[in-house]
């Protein structure tokens, strides 16, 4: 399965180009590979065609996803071709699951490296120059696990920018492929995360996404926590919180059974943190909770969104759901549709269930039963209800002025700017170029679809910025 590795470019630069699938948590690891890839000369590129490194970043949670890796690979394999010079590395979740198997299946690659391995990229494409295809898959112990730091540039630094927490999960939720693939859960020390969370924002970023697995597991106070274990999370949140300069602050991803009341109550304590919370159900029926192994029940989810909206009534909620889960009734469905109408979240995320290797639920012999016809429907009806739902919460800010961070001009409606409100509702207006990062108030005029178009408000004869 060896061939020759390809030869460097003639004129001495280099390109590189990402392909990038699936959750935060890769959009975080491309950012990484920029900056180590571009430490070592590699400048960005907008296609493939332009690059002499076309990275395959990949995303393993359904199968819908894995299948993307083999289409986007095919259209690289011609690419080789007409420039032999041209390398092609594939990582992410699929890359670290299939390593060796995954170069047999795809001869166009010509290394495959798992997350961990993305600050050794440097010494992998000097490993490929010297020839050998190979798959780095090591896995880093959790002792020795050091988190990338990253180094803004001014000038190129995004409005909202990613900070990430955690890496690794140590839930066991059934029909999860993410501990397999990117290990046992691993803490950021908090002084690493205020530390780049200041860099990113003296950098010109405004708004800051921690991201993690699993959030509200987050342990990484250290001897100095005051308030113990559980609650290290609330207490990280008041510490980014405190950055100065911050403008917003909002994270992800949320699990409910480690979501404490402590962390609920940030929401209307913390200046900046947005009043918006992704916070995954997967099931409205306890039962097929448990087979999940959620550690939650339907009560104890309700409870807690009763809580969150007591503490802050205006929050705009999102979650996950899962159809079709091995065993699923049509009762246990219908509990998902009533949870959604109790709960009236603002958006959801829906997917048919879809069998992982190397996931629990295989161990559980829960076989992937549900006929693929009813998880259809299911999913259908699941996302016509929500559709009604979304529109109705939508049209709560018709007519009234909201603020929003102006991210720049929108890609979907050329002429007009995009941003999104506390709520992580996206907002579309016309206004100049140059309120890119600011905070402006804007009157929202129309809902359409997921999206609020808005005008943008006056305050006496001046257009109304706020920051
Ligand atoms: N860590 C997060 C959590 O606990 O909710 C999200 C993990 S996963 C990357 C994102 C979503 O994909 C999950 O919340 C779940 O709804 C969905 N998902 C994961 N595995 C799946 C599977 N085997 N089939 C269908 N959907 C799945
Ligand atoms: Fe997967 Fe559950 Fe961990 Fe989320 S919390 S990454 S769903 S195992």
């Amino acid at each position: 399965m060896d061939s020759e590795p390809p030869a460097a470019p003639p004129d001495g630069r280099r390109r590189l180009f990402v392909q990038n699938f699936g959750c935060q948590m890769n959009d975080y690891d491309v950012e990484r590979m920029h900056e180590v890839l571009g430490a070592r000369g590699y400048d960005a590129v907008a296609t493939a065609e332009e690059a002499d490194l076309i990275v395959i970043n990949t995303c393993s949670v359904r199968e819908k996803a894995e299948a993307k890796v083999a289409s986007a690979a095919g259209r690289y394999r011609e690419l080789k071709q007409q420039r032999p010079g041209v390398m092609v590395a594939i990582g992410g979740c699929v890359a670290q699951q299939e390593g060796e198997r995954l170069l047999k299946r795809i001869p166009v690659a010509d290394f495959t490296f798992g997350p961990d391995q993305i600050p050794s990229l440097p010494a992998l494409l000097e490993r490929r120059a010297q020839g050998g295809r190979f798959a780095a898959t090591e896995v880093i112990e959790v002792e020795d696990y050091r988190f990338l730091s990253a180094e803004p540039r001014p000038g190129q630094v995004p409005v909202t920018a990613l900070v990430t927490i955690q890496k690794g999960c140590d839930n066991h939720c059934a029909f999860c492929v993410v501990p397999a693939t990117r290990g046992r859960e691993v803490s950021r020390p908090w002084r690493e995360v205020v530390d780049e969370v200041a860099r990113f924002v003296q950098a010109g970023a405004r708004e800051i996404t921690l991201i993690g697995q699993n959030v509200n597991s987050y342990h990484g106070i250290g001897a100095d926590n005051p308030h113990g274990d559980g609650d290290d999370f609330a207490e990280l949140l008041a510490r980014v919180d405190a950055v100065p300069g911050l403008v917003r602050l909002r994270y992800t991803t949320s699990h409910p059974h480690d979501f404490t009341d402590k962390v609920a109550d940030a929401f209307r304590d913390l200046k900046t943190l947005c009043k918006w919370l992704h916070l995954p159900v997967q099931s409205g029926s306890s039962r097929t909770l448990k087979r999940m192994v959620r550690d939650y029940t339907r009560e104890q989810y309700l409870r807690q969104i009763e809580y969150v909206k007591s503490v802050c009534p205006d929050i705009s909620l999102s979650t996950d759901i899962i159809v079709g889960y091995p065993g699923e009734t049509d009762s246990d469905f219908a509990e998902t549709m009533s949870l959604l109408e109790i709960v009236q979240y603002d958006s959801i995320y829906s997917f048919e269930y879809s069998e992982r290797p190397d996931t629990p639920a295989l161990k559980l012999a829960l076989r992937d039963n549900v006929p693929s016809e009813v998880k259809a429907k299911r999913l259908q009806a699941v996302q016509a209800l929500q559709k009604t739902i979304t529109e109705r919460r939508l049209a709560r800010w018709v007519g009234r002025e909201v603020e929003v961070l102006v991210e720049g001009d929108s890609a979907r409606h050329p002429g007009q700017l995009c941003g999104r409100t506390t709520g992580n509702e996206m907002v579309n207006f016309a206004g100049p170029p140059s309120l890119a990062g600011r905070m402006v108030m804007v009157k929202i005029t129309a809902a359409r679809g997921h999206t609020l178009v808005g005008e943008h408000a006056q305050s006496g004869h001046r257009l109304a910025v706020i920051a």
